[in-house]
């Protein structure tokens, strides 16, 4: 095929970019790049740069690039049955499939899942549900949602007030007011330096109770987390987190979200987040690992004892007055169900867990005694390098994000891409569960020697 050379150009002049500085972009200062095609944890450029891709995609693309047996399952559907609603009791073979495959490795307590196209659609998907859940039990004061500073659950009204990074909310007139933020269970960003582990867990504990006593615990309705936070700087909590959050949410009658858009489907090295960190949510968001992001897909997992609700107030009120019409779109389920058999196929749940444990332990042992490595941490197949000013006084560069910026664009010219995750100087990496040792080396002894390049 012949190039376009025009392309760089009708980029710059047509397509608004997400999560883009609009105006060095469209002067053609800011990073571009024409992505053509992608083999397991590569992808190429259009220039016919190979890049070892140690974020797949944005932590999504699960089982790698170029499997052939979900594109072939895709064009099949498509073929079949490109399209058909899921609106009053319809189906299609695929998306039932899927469901069935979803409920099959849930944790038990869980009833039904509800399908839509992105993780902010279905985190509002699940604030609908806890507003509606609380109207039909009578109580319509019991509204706030709770989430953590740093938290990530979308960009939308809601899900975007949600999300506790301001970039998210300044100039949206974001958050709205039915949402209200807590401590991140960050320990490396504990406010006291003196604090143990153990005295940090209780300080979220006792943040959160004083927030639901201020605001009235009849007011609260849910609480939405993710087991592992991502977009905040992958975040994993520290030990006694959950066991300390739960009794509290119990205790008041506060429903728990889990956001399980990133962990879902064996990131953490477990099938679901909740199973690795013995959460009982209420509520499970799904995105990505679902389909591998080979088709747009989410879903909400519903618990049983929100589902008996759901289903009364469908007895009192008529037929629930949600969905999209893109809902369980066949082409989403038939990637999802060839997707999560791959999965299975290719044990990637465990080598989550053996190849991420690798991957995490090697990038300690070449980084944690770099005079500006603060923290390497990770779970799974997720890791992040923390990056200080000074380790000793563990002060943070000023402005925040230009260190780990200039890492990523270093690593990417010796091939490697990782992520400048927000509102930091943190880089993060969420490979293909199918990474192999190798390839966890190469982005390890890449990520040593831009550190070295930058900061000496
Ligand atoms: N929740 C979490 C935990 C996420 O990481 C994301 C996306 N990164 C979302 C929700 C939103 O998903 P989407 O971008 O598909 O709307």
């Amino acid at each position: 095929m012949l190039k376009n050379d025009m392309l760089e150009q009708w980029d710059r002049d047509n397509f608004f970019h997400p999560s883009t500085h609009l105006a060095q972009f469209a002067r053609g200062e800011a990073p571009q790049r024409v992505v053509k095609g992608g083999q397991g944890s590569f992808i190429e450029d259009r220039e016919g740069n190979r890049l070892l891709d140690a974020f797949a995609g944005l932590y999504c693309v699960n089982v790698g690039y170029g499997r052939t047996e979900i594109a072939e399952a895709i064009a099949e559907q498509a073929r079949e049955l490109a399209y058909y609603h899921a609106y009053v009791g319809h189906g299609t073979e695929a998306s039932i499939t899927l469901a069935k495959m979803v409920m099959d490795r849930a944790p038990d307590h869980m009833s039904k899942v509800y399908f839509g196209l992105s993780g902010s659609d279905a985190n509002e998907t699940n604030i609908k549900l806890v507003w509606y859940y609380n109207n039909i039990l009578g109580r319509p004061e019991k509204k706030k949602i709770i989430s953590r500073w740093r938290g990530y659950h979308g960009s939308g009204l809601m899900t975007g007030s949600l999300t506790g990074l301001g970039l998210f909310h300044n100039k949206f007139d974001l958050p709205l007011d039915a949402v209200l933020h807590t401590e991140a269970p960050y320990y490396f960003r504990r406010p006291d330096l003196d604090m143990s582990e153990a005295d940090f867990v209780a300080h979220c504990a006792s943040e959160l109770e004083a927030l639901i006593e201020r605001e009235g615990p009849e007011t609260i309705a849910a609480f939405i987390g993710e087991p592992v936070m991502g977009t905040g700087g992958i975040v994993p909590p520290p030990a006694g987190y959950w066991e300390a959050i739960q009794p509290i949410l119990e205790k008041h009658d506060i429903l728990l979200i889990a956001d399980e858009v990133v962990t879902g489907f064996g990131r953490l090295g477990s099938m679901f987040g909740s199973d690795h960190y013995g959460l009982k949510p209420d509520l499970i968001t799904i995105a990505k690992g679902l389909t591998s992001a080979y088709a747009p897909l989410s879903g909400s997992i519903v618990s049983d004892r929100m589902w008996k609700v759901l289903e009364q107030g469908t007895d009192e009120n008529g037929p629930i007055g949600h969905g999209w019409t893109y809902s369980a779109h066949p082409i989403g389920a038939a990637a999802g169900v060839a997707n999560l058999k791959l999965i299975d196929e290719m044990n990637l749940v465990q080598n989550a867990a053996e190849v991420g444990g690798y991957f995490t332990a090697a990038m300690t042992e070449a980084l944690l005694e770099h005079p500006h490595v603060g923290e390497v941490r990770g779970e799974g197949m997720l890791c992040a390098v923390e990056l200080v000013a000074d380790k000793g006084a563990r002060t943070f560069y000023d402005p925040a994000g230009k260190t780990a910026g200039a890492v990523v664009a270093e690593m990417v010219k010796e091939g490697v891409i990782s992520r400048a995750m927000p509102q930091g100087d943190i880089l993060g990496f969420a490979p293909p569960l199918s990474l192999s040792r190798e390839e966890a080396d190469q982005i390890v002894a890449t990520t040593a020697k831009a550190i070295r390049t930058v900061l000496g």
